[in-house]
């Protein structure tokens, strides 16, 4: 599909005013080139008046949002859309208190497990690993965290942060949680976000040695003497990104957070930071309406049990 979205709030809205134009929209982005069989691949089918699709070669019947976050759902596709506008036409995207609020949802659970099941579509399958070079580093979140880089949790949650280098600036980032700061989980974090034959900065920690053999180049920056240089001066993106991780949890979200739902967060956090040189807002909705049709179906127990996703 080409990209085809609205840019700001009235064209959304006239454009969306109606459970078919959701339907349509979201059947342009399942299926760009036509109806695919989620079955055997067949690609004949029919489409009765209950919007439920047959295929010609197995039989088996569908709809545009079986098998996807939509699934299930006892409320227009209508809402669902001004919650996916919501969230990602505002620079710090929306509290499910604000969205209940907005949309005049029953329930804060609602409007809780939405952004939830939105937010599993912001990682989209098969994304890139960060490439060049890349600033890495651990921090602590939840709370106040007094020397921010004592390497003992407290009770908080340790992630992990990289930030590509991109001149003085960020280029695109990744967040991860780990258990500890062992050797370990800290490999295991950069293997995942971060493409071989990138060149990995990192200040002295011994947890970091050892990254040669795994195909990166590897760039020391260490403190000089005590109190000379901040933390901050040596890695200034990645001290970036987390100061402003903390303060949209502190603020959009007011801090509650549970460590088993971080990960979910730190996605939304994603999604919108490597996209804020966007030209428009409407193409955050667009790519999260996109990635919905492609992402399986998750329930509120799954959710609520904090089932950490497969990266
Ligand atoms: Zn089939």
């Amino acid at each position: 599909m080409d990209e085809d979205f609205p840019k700001t709030l009235l064209p959304m809205e006239k454009r969306f005013g109606t459970e078919d134009a959701c339907r349509e929209y979201l059947t342009q982005l399942r299926w760009p080139t036509g109806f695919i069989c989620p079955g055997c691949k067949g690609k004949a089918g029919w489409i009765d008046r209950r919007h439920r699709w047959t295929c010609q070669t197995c039989r088996r019947q569908t709809t545009v949002t079986a098998g996807t976050i939509f699934e299930g759902t006892h409320l227009p596709l209508q809402v669902w859309f001004r919650a996916a506008w919501l969230i990602t036409s505002q620079k710090s995207g929306a509290s499910a208190l604000g969205i209940q609020r907005v949309l005049g949802l029953g329930s804060y659970e609602t409007a809780w497990s939405w952004l939830h099941k939105l937010r599993r579509a912001m990682v989209r399958p098969g994304r890139e690993r960060l490439v060049g070079t890349v600033e890495v580093d651990e921090t602590f979140v939840g709370g106040v965290t007094p020397g921010a880089h004592a390497r003992d949790g407290g009770g908080k949650a340790l992630i992990m942060i990289a930030a590509e280098e991109d001149g003085a600036g960020i280029g695109r980032i990744r967040l991860g949680q780990v258990p500890d700061a062992s050797a370990d989980h800290l490999h295991r974090f950069i293997q995942q976000a971060i493409a071989p034959g990138s060149t990995i900065h990192t200040d002295g920690w011994a947890s970091y040695q050892g990254l040669e053999k795994l195909g990166y180049a590897h760039r020391t920056t260490r403190l000089k003497g005590k109190g000379k240089q901040a933390p901050v001066e040596l890695l200034p993106r990645v001290h970036r990104v987390a100061a402003l991780l903390k303060r949209w949890l502190l603020g959009t979200h007011q801090g509650a957070v549970s460590p088993s739902h971080l990960d979910y967060y730190m996605d939304e956090f994603t999604f919108r930071f490597n996209r804020r040189r966007s030209a428009s807002r409407g193409k955050l909705f667009f790519r999260l309406l996109e990635q919905a049709v492609q992402v399986e179906p998750v329930t509120y127990d799954a959710m609520i049990g904090g089932k950490l996703h497969q990266r």
